[in-house]
């Protein structure tokens, strides 16, 4: 992005502009991030000890849930206060504070919930986990979180370089949609919408109801000649795989974007093969908002550290090294409506290791596997992420959908939809591979279906454990 100017507030101030006021406060923050993510770890730890200490003193003042964990961990105001403690001695206090699970916090309810908030953070809303598998969350988020939530997105849109004049599509749920039938759902806006077009002018916006044929998707994206595509990874595949099928030239893309699903790791490889494009994936939760984001130099993901404390912790809960997968703990900082204190969101990350190519110091992950529910369970009990031959199920091109189901402690299955059946060499194939990728410890088959259903929201787990393959 070449330096965008923004909306002048009035004639005659349009370079350097002065912006409108919605505006200046975005990008107040957007300068000091572009500060922040070259300091050192120690001073970014530095530099958010105040926010992080506003939020915990805040919670221990409204809720007794939190001010009997904090103090019991040495980390409420009176204790600080008398103690002036060394950044060490902080951090093993931090260390301490034990971890909140999602059981916690659907069960715990309003006793997580503040009933007033601190000047200037606004109102308070409500923002609900998808619950595509499990029993959805319900966080309670202020006007000042969902602010810092915007001020993350123009980040991203700075760090990724796009060019905001070009055309934005989204494939993603329409709720406006109110006729479910096969015909192309679709609406334009005149601009990106917030908070890109708070701030700076931009190109047109398309959000095209992922609700339709995926033929009718296809050709919708070949009329319009998006610049920008931003939908689900697994919807991702889809168009992708039927592209190939059919032979149909995909319109020039500057960049796709994957969003609500972890990626599986061959989509990028694709998604520049099929499509000459390279993806975009951002790591977000209805909780949290985003957590890390993928750079664009060396492809890995730098963790939104002035936003959430994000931690990755083992079996034993202690952080992980580099090249280590492990929990996520996360602790948004700026949520005053429900403090979220070292709450384990249920996902699964991959530490990396410095430095990046880009030069920012953020701290890096390798790779996001997504949920740990979505983990495979090997006959010895122990979980692992699932790869079961991903790139080998591709070569089959008349695949067009797979979905992999783990139904029992040693027996996978393979639920397929495709464009013409497999010969017997294909059907071997698949499963030749994904025995061999699982390590020979189950069974593989193949079950042909006519769809593979999406959860409301869109979204699809590529893997599933099914609950009786814990039989245990
Ligand atoms: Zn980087």
């Amino acid at each position: 992005m070449n330096s965008p100017t923004p909306h002048p507030a009035f004639p005659g101030a349009v370079w350097p502009a002065i912006p409108q006021a919605p505006a200046a406060a975005l990008l107040a923050v957007l300068g000091q991030l572009a500060e922040s993510q070259f300091m050192t770890h120690e001073q970014l730890a530095m530099a958010r000890r105040p926010q992080v200490e506003a939020l915990m003193d805040h919670a221990a003042g409204q809720l007794p849930f939190w001010r009997d964990r904090l103090r019991a961990a040495g980390l409420d105001p009176k204790t600080r206060s008398q103690a002036a403690l060394t950044m060490r001695e902080w951090n093993e206090r931090w260390a301490s504070l034990p971890i909140l699970t999602r059981a916690e916090v659907q069960s715990l309810g309003d006793q997580l919930r503040v009933s007033q908030l601190p000047d200037g953070h606004g109102n308070i809303g409500e923002s609900v986990t998808s619950g595509s598998s499990g029993r959805p969350v319900r966080i309670a988020r202020s006007t000042l979180d969902y602010f810092y939530w915007q001020a993350f997105q123009l980040r991203e849109h700075v760090w990724r370089g796009r060019d905001l004049s070009g055309r934005f599509l989204s494939i993603l749920r329409d709720d406006r949609r109110e006729v479910m039938d096969e015909s192309v759902h679709l609406r334009q806006t005149a601009d990106w919408g917030p908070p890109a077009s708070v701030v700076w002018p931009t190109g047109p916006s398309f959000l095209l109801d992922y609700r339709t044929p995926i033929r009718a998707l296809v050709q919708t994206i070949c009329e319009l000649k998006p610049d920008y595509l931003c939908t689900f990874p697994s919807l991702l595949l889809e168009i992708l795989r039927h592209a190939r099928g059919e032979e149909i030239q995909l319109p020039p893309l500057m960049e796709a974007i994957g969003v609500g699903e972890a990626s599986p790791p061959e989509l990028a490889g694709l998604c520049r093969e099929i499509w000459d494009a390279p993806l975009a994936s951002t790591y977000t939760a209805a909780e949290t908002g985003a957590m890390a984001y993928q750079c664009r130099e060396g492809g890995r993901w730098h963790l939104q550290s002035e936003k959430s404390i994000i931690e990755v912790l083992d079996a034993e809960g202690q952080p992980c090294a580099p090249g280590e997968t492990g929990r996520v703990i996360v602790t948004p900082l700026h949520n005053f409506a429900m403090p979220l204190i070292r709450y384990e969101i249920g996902d699964l990350a991959t530490v990396g290791e410095g430095p990046c190519a880009c030069g920012r110091t953020l701290p890096i992950l390798d790779a996001i596997p997504g949920r740990a529910r979505d983990l495979i369970m090997l006959p010895s009990g122990e979980l692992r992420p699932p790869y079961y031959g991903h790139s080998a199920v591709m070569k089959v091109r008349s695949i067009r959908q797979h979905q992999v189901i783990q139904t029992s402690r040693d027996h996978v299955c393979f639920r397929l939809v495709v464009a013409q059946p497999l010969t017997s060499e294909e059907e071997a194939h698949v499963i030749k591979s994904a025995t061999d990728a699982l390590g020979g410890a189950f069974g593989v088959s193949i079950e042909y279906v006519v769809e593979i259903l999406r959860s409301p929201n869109g979204k699809f787990a590529e893997f599933e454990r099914r609950s009786d393959s814990s039989n245990d």
